[in-house]
């Protein structure tokens, strides 16, 4: 673009010093250079508008003329960029301006739709740097939010416990930067929000984070043994494994009261564990 605008800038210059001479060679780049489609960043970077400005003043009417279309054609570029950027919700692809939704007056759902939003504009920059042929957003990330946060609040019936605990599960997994595929897929419609708000929490988690869950929940059953009393030895249980029948045991209530206790097992002699109602 720069290359056409020195041409431009010379042919210019040569028809000042030769009033006389063709105006074609200027016309015909500035005619290119208002075919162009610019954005707003090539031209803080070449400063192209900026050299063009001077020939707004230049002897030749045509010229001049030539000049000023360019730099309306290349405004009305910047101004529909920006509008893009506005109706996407992203302000122009950042996350320091999330998406403005439609407030509700209350403040809980006001966040909750707010950091929907943020998340989803989150995945349009992903889906922007990473696009995919058969992906594109369903809808914008603020739409979607309020669509998100009213099946929530129609689930739970109101701004409840529940739709408060349930937002916190679903912000923390929307947001979280190692599951860029959840949000992705609420952005790109193959997860609706009604879905989406019913979701069980293993669900809504990436890979690592189900490993992690399980990893907690695996430590939960067998390392919470109450560790003061001293974990009883028996030879009623057989080891799978190892055949052997040294073991220690413990029971815990893991489900209702009303159930029968579990009871972990673990081998003294290879380590081997596992669990009985
Ligand atoms: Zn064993």
């Amino acid at each position: 673009m720069l290359d056409l605008v020195k041409s431009a800038l010379d042919a210019s210059k040569e028809l000042e010093a030769h009033p006389s001479g063709p105006t074609e060679p200027a016309l015909q780049a500035l005619e290119a250079l208002q075919a162009r489609r610019v954005t707003a960043a090539q031209l803080a970077s070449s400063q192209a508008g900026k050299l063009l400005r001077p020939l707004l003043k230049h002897a030749s009417p045509a010229v001049s003329q030539a000049a000023a279309s360019v730099i309306a054609a290349w405004k009305e570029c910047v101004r529909r960029e920006a509008e893009e950027g506005r109706a996407t919700g992203c302000g122009g692809g950042s996350m320091a301006t999330p998406a403005p939704v439609p407030s509700t007056g209350d403040k809980v759902r006001d966040l909750c739709r707010t950091t929907f939003a943020a998340a989803l504009c989150l995945a349009v920059e992903e889906l922007r740097a990473a696009p995919s042929p058969d992906e594109e957003a369903c809808a914008t990330p603020g739409a979607l939010a309020v669509a998100m946060e009213e099946e929530l609040r129609r689930q739970h019936g109101g701004v409840t416990e529940g739709y408060k605990a349930k937002f916190r599960s679903l912000s923390f997994n929307l947001k979280d930067r190692k599951n860029p595929d959840l949000r992705r897929k609420v952005l790109t419609g193959r997860i609706a929000p009604d879905l989406l708000v019913t979701l069980a929490p293993e669900a809504l988690a990436s890979d690592a984070q189900r490993e992690e869950n399980a990893r907690i929940r695996e430590k939960k059953l067998f390392d919470s043994a109450p560790s003061a009393a001293k974990q009883p030895t028996t030879d009623q249980f057989q080891c799978g494994k190892c055949r052997q029948r040294k073991t220690t045991y413990y029971q815990m209530q893991t489900r209702s009261a009303d159930e029968p206790m579990t009871t972990f097992v673990t081998c003294l002699n290879c380590n081997n564990r596992w669990k009985f109602c």
